[in-house]
């Protein structure tokens, strides 16, 4: 028998559009996500791993169309790599633990607030928890 690929097993595992997104670096459309009006109090997951990787405490409306968050709830969870695809030069966010890619980072929010992680919702799980 042979024996399956990484990339095999991932698409076994995810959706389509979450294959695309945590995979292969796509972006969802803006406002088109299930978390951009989300409000719940909770964790935000990798859909991927299940690593926990922003709080509810943290998000923040950016009228962007993306979920955002002025901080990762543990920054040892996330990577944050130099992407120059598209003609731009961003800041990739992925999953320190599985390396999905989850969105990019920019520095446009005040800087007492931290930045502006704006990520896919669809690289996202939810999970209700009280934060208190
Ligand atoms: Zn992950």
């Amino acid at each position: 028998m042979e024996s399956k690929t990484t990339e095999d097993k991932w698409k076994e595992k995810l959706t389509k559009e979450q294959y695309k997104v945590l995979r292969e670096k796509g972006t969802e459309a803006p406002f088109t996500g299930k978390y951009v009006k989300h409000h719940e109090k909770g964790i935000y997951k990798c859909a991927g791993c299940g690593a926990p990787l922003f709080s509810s405490d943290d998000k923040f409306n950016s009228g962007t169309g993306w979920p955002s968050f002025y901080k990762p709830m543990n920054k040892d969870n996330i990577e944050e790599k130099i992407d120059k695809s598209h003609g731009m030069v961003r800041s990739e966010v992925l999953c320190k633990n599985c390396g999905g890619h989850l969105g990019h980072v920019f520095d446009d929010v005040p800087k007492n607030k931290g930045c502006r992680y704006c990520i896919n919702s669809i690289s996202l799980d939810f999970e209700l928890k009280s934060l208190n």
